[in-house]
């Protein structure tokens, strides 16, 4: 195992799952085989690591993050918990169950922080190329080493690809767009809901980014928020101020125009309009192609590439799962290159995927579509030695996360929920999440306890 070679792309919460599942094992007394993680981004951390910059990084790649200002978490974290790394083991303490990007960015390094992950990864390092080959069944993957502006390649026995799927944005053209005054931008360069205050706003989609940049802008004071959809509106009972719209059919100058007949004008035009899942370093027949879902084609139990199990993917799915997710695919693809677990044959992986796809596609809503994730954590869970935790419960909280952002888009980041990890109650934050408008660790983390130190002094 020792000369067996593993290649990382991205060192994301997908990409650092899979170090992390190795060291597990290497704390069991195992030896570690040889790993490399690609990194073009300065710092781990994936979207988690967020970018003040839009369109491309210092060295002029494509931006990944997605991320802005003001993010918080949009599910309960007791969802994505690590079962082998608590959230009272990092903070020492209960915190609210929906925290701001700083804190679970900080959580999420905790982890390896302990650990000599940082040694296995190149930062700066851009995968440009991948090529298998067949004879000597190794890949070849041409790098580039940002910082000092060299290409070089690595032979690797397995390939990981943990690149991540919200990175590159799909940005539909609507008639007459090419002519509207106001910003045009897609989500993936929202950076922040200042720029909007006193604004009229339309985010075309009904999906997560329409929901919560809406609902961001709104709280930090945009004029009003309008958002247009395609196929189902969110059609909860939105606040005064934020309202939904069938599509939009055109522009003609800022006024839109949308399927009803209704017209509105416009200062500014957000493309909610989803990701492509974009890997321009895999020849076509290495490359996953899908739309965003919960089962992609092609992919045995959601990691191995069918038809060359040696490249695996994490994370590829649609998700309401996330780390804890990514941990289990994490393990039983470990599991599968230090030769733990045997895979079936090709064509009965084949009849395991059919399977799997047949269900996704009768799949009728939120509900319908939690317990597919959730029975898909238990059959990763039963193929590898990720510490178990409580599916089931935690599916009961996606249900009634669904339930809370129903009867209050508002407020239900208010709302608190029970560890699966260590039985933990969260705290209620200091202060309501529509009056916080600051979103940083400091703040989140000890303000109430200096205010009422402050107070105790008085
Ligand atoms: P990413 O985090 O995207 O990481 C992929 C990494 O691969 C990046 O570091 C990138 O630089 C690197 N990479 C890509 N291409 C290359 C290349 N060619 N060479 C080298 N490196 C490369 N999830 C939640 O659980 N809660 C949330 O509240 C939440 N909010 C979100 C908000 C937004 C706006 C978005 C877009 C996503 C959000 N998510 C949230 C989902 C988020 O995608 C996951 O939490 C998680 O970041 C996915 O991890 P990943 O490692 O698979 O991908
Ligand atoms: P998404 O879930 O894939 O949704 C894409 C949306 O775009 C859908 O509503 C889709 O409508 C619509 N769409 C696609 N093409 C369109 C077209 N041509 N015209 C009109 N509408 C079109 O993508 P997302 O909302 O960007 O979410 C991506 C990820 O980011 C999610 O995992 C989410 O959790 C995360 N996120 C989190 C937060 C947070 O608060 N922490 C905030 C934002 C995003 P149809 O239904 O018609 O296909
Ligand atoms: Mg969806």
């Amino acid at each position: 195992m020792k000369n067996k070679r593993i290649g990382i792309i991205g060192a994301g919460p997908s990409g650092l799952a899979q170090i992390r599942a190795f060291e597990a094992l290497q704390d069991q007394g195992y030896a570690m085989p040889e790993i490399i993680c690609f990194e073009k981004q300065d710092n781990w951390g994936g979207m988690w690591n967020y970018s003040w910059r839009t369109g491309v990084g210092k060295y002029g790649e494509p931006l990944h993050g997605s991320m802005y200002k003001y993010l918080w978490s949009n599910g309960p974290k007791e969802c994505l918990e690590f079962s082998d790394y608590s959230f009272d083991e990092h903070f020492k303490k209960p915190i609210s169950s929906y925290p701001p990007r700083p804190v679970l960015f900080d959580y999420i390094q905790g982890r390896i922080k302990k650990s000599n992950a940082r040694d296995y990864i190149r930062f700066d390092t851009c995968v440009r190329w991948v090529n298998f080959d067949e004879d000597t069944k190794k890949f070849n993957v041409i790098l580039d080493d940002l910082k000092i502006n060299k290409t070089y390649s690595e032979e690797l026995d397995y390939l990981v690809v943990a690149s991540g799927h919200f990175s590159t944005p799909n940005m539909p053209y609507f008639k007459g767009i090419e002519n509207f005054p106001g910003t045009v931008m897609h989500a993936h360069d929202f950076r922040g809901a200042d720029q909007f205050k006193d604004r009229n706003i339309l985010l075309i989609g009904s999906s997560y980014s329409a929901e919560d940049i809406g609902v961001q802008c709104y709280k930090h004071g945009a004029k009003s928020v309008t958002l247009s959809y395609r196929t189902n509106p969110i059609g909860i009972d939105w606040p005064e101020g934020i309202k939904e719209f069938p599509l939009v059919t055109h522009f003609k100058g800022e006024t839109a125009f949308f399927k009803d007949g209704t017209t509105e004008n416009y200062d500014a035009v957000i493309m909610c309009t989803g990701y492509q899942h974009k890997f321009p370093f895999l020849p076509d027949e290495l490359r996953l192609k899908t739309k965003n879902n919960l089962f992609p084609d092609h992919l045995y139990k959601g990691i191995f590439f069918n038809q060359l199990p040696q490249l695996i993917y994490l994370g590829m799915q649609d998700q309401y799962y996330t780390f804890n997710m990514f941990d289990a695919q994490a393990w039983v693809a470990r599991d599968f290159m230090m030769n733990r677990l045997t895979l079936p044959t090709e064509a009965e992986r084949r009849l395991d995927i059919d399977r799997w796809l047949e269900r996704n596609d009768q799949l009728e809503g939120s509900l319908d579509n939690v317990d597919f994730q959730s029975d898909y954590i238990k059959d990763l869970l039963s193929l590898s030695d990720y510490p178990h935790f409580n599916v089931d419960r935690v599916a009961q909280m996606f249900k009634e996360w669904l339930q809370d952002k129903e009867d209050n888009i508002l407020t239900y980041r208010d709302k608190t929920y029970q560890s699966v990890v260590t039985g933990t109650v969260a705290a209620q934050h200091h202060t309501d999440w529509m009056d916080e408008l600051n979103d940083s660790k400091e703040r989140y983390l000890y303000e109430a306890e200096e205010e009422e130190m402050i107070s105790d002094r008085i």
